[in-house]
């Protein structure tokens, strides 16, 4: 949906800002949240008129869909300031589609793009100084939306509420991550939500995150719901393994988000000269590989970490290490990608939107 309207919206700035408070060098993800937010009520079949005004708690009547059903949606993206003090974003418009892709699922009024882009590009420009000169400070955001109309019964909510928030972050390095290959659970199945960023998805991995926390282990390998020989995503990321030199990473399907930093590094690895595959690995090629050693490397890809490499895995309560490398890929993709973020390094794929 795309309207070419310019956005009319009403700015309430905040008295006075919190920003002195905060500890840059020391934030925990996701804790801290900026002077402002945005919000834009659907009612009456219409998105009414967006506002940005101070962060603070608001009401919503006990009975919303939101509270029983779980009728919400989120996107995950960042702002990145360059050495000359201007702001950026990284390929918005994937957002953008994604959170309406995720609506429609879900049974949810999909949201102008003049709310979303041009909202965000606004509430990005009184929030400039959140967002930190140097490689790694980043400003998070959230858009979200929910189901505010009142009443239990188990149908779409009629009102829905879409917001903004901010929230200033390091790129946050998780320490070893060690995952568990699941055997049992599943994240996603075909016909199910997996590719919605729907907020179910991720209330239902904590439980078994939670069991592999126990065990000693970070994270879960996601397999395929009907067989659990295909491996899918890591945690809530994308996966990547790397057998010798060449990098595999499983198509998107209905149980496979279709993360932007997953195609951008499929993209970035192609122009290095890396031979990539997108194909489902099965968990017996993977423990094979790693018998024999081509498994080299294995790491998580998503916005808020943008790669995490794992260290090992266990199936069937067997322990398959990571041999220790240099040059990975990693790294090297990791560097390659943020160094376009950045704009420390040209952007030949046009995937950053100035502010
Ligand atoms: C958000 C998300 C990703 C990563 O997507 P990015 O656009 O790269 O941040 C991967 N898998 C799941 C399940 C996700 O929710």
């Amino acid at each position: 949906m795309s309207l070419n309207t310019t956005l009319e919206i009403d700015i309430v700035t905040a008295l006075s800002s919190k920003i002195d408070t905060v500890d840059f060098e020391n934030l925990a993800f996701g804790n801290v949240f900026t002077d402002h937010m945005l919000q834009c009520d659907f009612k009456d079949n219409a998105w009414q008129k967006p506002i940005i005004k101070p962060y603070e708690p608001f009401m919503i009547d006990p009975s919303a869909k939101v509270f029983h059903y779980g009728q919400a949606i989120f996107e995950g993206m960042k702002a990145y300031k360059d050495e000359n003090d201007e702001v950026w974003l990284f390929r918005p418009d994937e957002n953008f589609h994604r959170f309406n892709n995720s609506a429609k699922r879900m049974a949810m009024p999909e949201v102008p793009e003049s709310v979303f882009i041009e909202g965000l590009k606004t509430i990005l420009n009184i929030e400039k100084n959140w967002v930190k000169k140097g490689l790694g400070n980043t400003l998070y955001i959230r858009p979200f939306m929910i189901a505010i109309g009142a009443g239990v019964i188990a149908q779409p909510s009629t009102q829905y509420r879409f917001m903004i928030i901010l929230s200033p972050a390091k790129s946050y390095y998780s320490g070893e991550v060690k995952v568990i290959i699941a055997e049992h659970f599943s994240r996603a199945a075909n016909g199910g939500i997996g590719a919605a960023k729907a907020a179910g998805n991720y209330s239902a991995q904590f439980y078994p995150t939670k069991l592999a926390n126990e065990k000693g282990f970070q994270q879960i390998i996601w397999t395929d719901d009907a067989t659990h020989t295909k491996l899918e995503e890591a945690g809530t990321m994308n996966v990547f393994f790397r057998i010798n030199d060449t990098l595999i990473t499983a198509p998107t399907s209905e149980r496979i988000l279709d993360g932007v930093t997953r195609k951008s590094l499929i993209d970035i690895a192609k122009k290095e000269g890396i031979s990539v595959e997108i194909r489902s690995l099965l968990v017996h090629e993977l423990v094979n590989a790693s018998k024999d050693g081509s498994l080299k490397e294995i790491f998580g890809a998503g916005t808020a970490a943008v790669v995490n490499p794992i260290v090992g895995f266990s199936f069937q309560d067997v322990y398959y290490e990571l041999p220790k490398i240099q040059n990975s890929f990693a790294q090297n993709l990791k560097e390659k990608l943020t160094n376009i973020q950045y704009k420390i390094a040209d952007d030949t794929f046009g995937w950053t939107v100035k502010i």
